[in-house]
C-alpha cells in the first residue's frame, strides 16, 4: 500500500481566493503504547482549504482504522474510527504544527497524526469482562479457564494434591 498524501500545493488558492479539496487514501505510520496503524488497512482522507482573509481553513475528514493491543489478554484487536476536524490558520503566524504557509506546499502529516493519536488509549482493555492471561502458564483465560494448580498460593485447596506428587 502507497502512503497517504500528505503534500498539498495551496499556491492556487491563494491566487484564486476559492476553495479547493482533495482525496487520498493509503498508510501512515502512527503508534503509540499497544496501538499501531498497519498496511493491511488503507486511511482514507478527505480534505478542503478555504482562503478567508488572513485564515487558511481546512476541514478534514478521516476514516481510519488501527490495532489495539488489548493490555489484559494482548489480544490483538482492530478498531474502525471517523473523525472530522476543522482548524483555522493565520497564515502570517507560526502554529503548533509546524506547517509553513509561505511556501506554495503544505505538509498536513501532523494534523493527521495528531487526529489519530488522539483515539489511541494508553490502556486498552479488549472487553469489560476480558479475563486476562493466566499467571501460572500465560494462556488467554477469554479461550479457556486454566484448571491446573497455582504452585504460588500457599492457602490453595490443591496444594495438598501438588505435595503429594500425583
Ligand atoms: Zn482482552
Ligand atoms: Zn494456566
Amino acid at each position: 500500500m502507497s502512503f497517504i498524501q500528505t503534500k498539498y500545493d495551496i499556491s492556487r488558492l491563494f491566487n484564486s481566493k476559492s476553495e479547493i479539496s482533495f482525496e487520498s487514501s493509503g498508510h501512515i505510520d502512527v503508534k503509540y503504547a499497544g496501538n499501531k496503524t498497519t498496511k493491511d488497512t488503507p486511511i482514507n482522507l478527505k480534505i478542503q482549504m478555504r482562503n478567508v482573509y488572513e485564515k487558511l481553513e481546512i476541514d478534514l475528514e478521516l476514516g481510519f482504522t488501527f490495532e489495539s493491543e488489548c493490555s489484559r489478554c494482548l489480544d490483538v484487536n482492530l478498531v474502525n474510527k471517523d473523525r472530522n476536524l476543522t482548524v483555522d490558520f493565520n497564515k502570517n503566524q507560526s502554529n503548533d504544527y509546524d506547517i509553513d504557509f509561505g511556501s506554495d506546499e503544505i505538509e498536513i502529516s501532523p494534523i493527521i497524526s495528531e487526529l489519530i493519536l488522539n483515539e489511541m488509549k494508553l490502556q486498552y482493555i479488549c472487553k469489560s469482562e476480558c479475563k486476562g492471561l493466566c499467571t501460572e502458564c500465560g494462556k488467554n483465560q477469554n479461550l479457556t479457564i486454566c484448571k491446573h494448580p497455582k504452585k504460588n498460593l500457599k492457602e490453595s485447596p490443591f496444594s495438598s494434591l501438588t505435595e503429594l506428587d500425583l
